[in-house]
C-alpha cells in the first residue's frame, strides 16, 4: 500500500505569499553561502539538509490523500489538494473518460470538499465516479458544491456518470483487496475516520478529531481504528496549549496521537492538518514540543516500567509518499 498527502493543512488553503517565498529564497543563498559553498554541485546537499520549516515548507493544499496498491486507488477528502490529485490520474484513463474514481469522505467541512469542483475527471463523460461516506447527506452536500452562485457549473451537466454509497458505521466496505471501515471521530459535525487494509498491511486515517476520547474505555467501539494498525495519519492541528483553549474546535495536538499511538503499538505516525494560521517556524516548534513530550513519555516509562511501545513519527510535508 502507498499512501500520497495530496493536502496536510486544515481548514483553509494557506499558500506562502511571494514576500515569504523571497524572505526563504533569501534565508537559504545566504546560508548556502555561510558554510562555504561556492559550486552549483553543491546546491542538492545543501537543500537536503535543511528542514521543511527553513525551505519547501510544509504546504498549503487541504486534506486530500490517495491511497494505492497495484490493482486500487481511493481518495479520501476532497480538499484543495484534490485538484493535483486529479491532475496526476488524468495520465491514466480517468484523463480519456474510460476511469473508475473513488471518494470517501470524513465529513464535509469545507477544507475538505473545496478541491471537488477542480477534479477533472468529474467533467469527461465516460468516467465513473463513486462516492463514498456514513453521512445520510452524502449526495445533498456534493450536489450544493455544483450550483449558481457558488459554481457556474450545474451538478446536472458533470460529465461523469456519478454513485453514491453510503457506508454502515463500523463496518469494512471491499474494494478489490481493499477494505475500509469508518469509526467515529471527536469533531463538532459527524466525522468518520477510515482503517485501511489491504492484505497485511493497515493504514488509519484520523482526520479531524479533537480526541476527547483517547482511553481505551472511552473509545469503546472506536478502539479498532488504532489497534493494529502499522500507520497512522493524524489530526495535529494545534499545540497541546492551543488544544487546551479551543475546545470543541474539533482539532487535536500531536502529543494526544502519541499517547495512543504508545499504548496502542501503533508503529508509524505522520501529523498532518497543520493550522493554517501556523508559519512553518510554528508548525516546526509544534513538532519539537511535540518531540519534547514523546521523550519525556519514553523516559517515563523506563523509569516506572510501565509499557509503552516506541514510535517512529514526524509532520508531515504536503507531497509526502508513504509506503507501508
Ligand atoms: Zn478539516
Ligand atoms: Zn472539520
Amino acid at each position: 500500500m502507498q499512501i500520497k498527502l495530496w493536502g496536510v493543512r486544515g481548514s483553509l488553503p494557506s499558500p506562502m505569499m511571494p514576500s515569504e517565498i523571497e524572505g526563504r529564497v533569501r534565508e537559504c543563498i545566504t546560508e548556502f553561502l555561510r558554510r562555504g559553498n561556492k559550486s552549483p554541485d553543491q546546491v542538492d546537499e545543501f537543500l537536503r539538509s535543511l528542514t521543511p520549516e527553513k525551505w519547501g515548507g510544509y504546504g498549503g493544499n487541504t486534506a486530500c490523500i490517495q491511497v494505492s496498491t497495484p490493482k486500487e486507488t481511493v481518495l479520501i477528502d476532497g480538499g484543495s489538494g484534490l485538484r493535483r490529485a486529479g491532475e496526476a490520474l488524468s495520465d491514466g484513463p480517468l484523463g480519456r473518460g474510460q476511469g473508475e474514481a473513488h471518494l470517501f469522505f470524513t465529513h464535509f467541512h469545507w477544507d475538505h470538499l473545496i478541491g471537488l469542483p477542480f477534479f477533472t475527471p468529474l467533467f469527461i463523460p465516460g468516467n465513473q465516479i463513486h462516492f463514498y461516506a456514513v453521512q445520510d447527506d452524502l449526495e445533498q452536500a456534493i450536489r450544493t458544491l455544483f450550483k449558481k452562485p457558488y459554481f457556474p457549473v450545474p451538478f446536472e451537466r458533470l460529465g461523469a456518470e456519478l454513485f453514491f454509497h453510503k457506508l454502515e458505521p463500523r463496518t469494512p466496505r471491499r474494494l478489490g483487496t481493499l477494505s475500509l471501515t469508518p469509526y467515529w471521530l471527536d469533531h463538532p459535525d459527524p466525522c468518520w475516520g477510515y482503517k485501511i487494509q489491504s492484505e497485511n498491511k493497515t493504514f488509519s486515517y484520523c482526520v479531524d478529531t479533537e480526541c476527547t476520547r483517547s482511553s481505551a474505555a472511552d473509545l469503546g467501539a472506536d478502539l479498532p481504528l488504532y489497534q493494529g494498525v502499522d500507520l497512522m495519519v493524524f489530526d495535529a492541528q494545534y499545540t497541546i496549549l492551543d488544544a487546551a483553549e479551543r475546545v470543541n474546535w474539533g482539532h487535536a495536538a500531536a502529543a494526544f496521537g502519541l499517547d495512543i499511538a504508545m499504548r496502542e503499538g501503533i508503529k508509524r505516525v505522520y501529523f498532518v492538518h497543520h493550522d493554517p494560521a501556523a508559519s512553518d517556524a510554528r508548525i516546526a516548534e509544534a513538532e519539537t514540543q511535540a518531540r519534547d513530550y514523546y521523550l519525556s513519555q519514553v523516559q517515563t516509562s523506563k523509569s516506572t516500567g510501565r509499557k509503552l511501545h516506541e514510535v517512529e513519527w514526524s509532520f508531515a510535508q504536503e507531497g509526502a509518499l508513504l509506503k507501508l
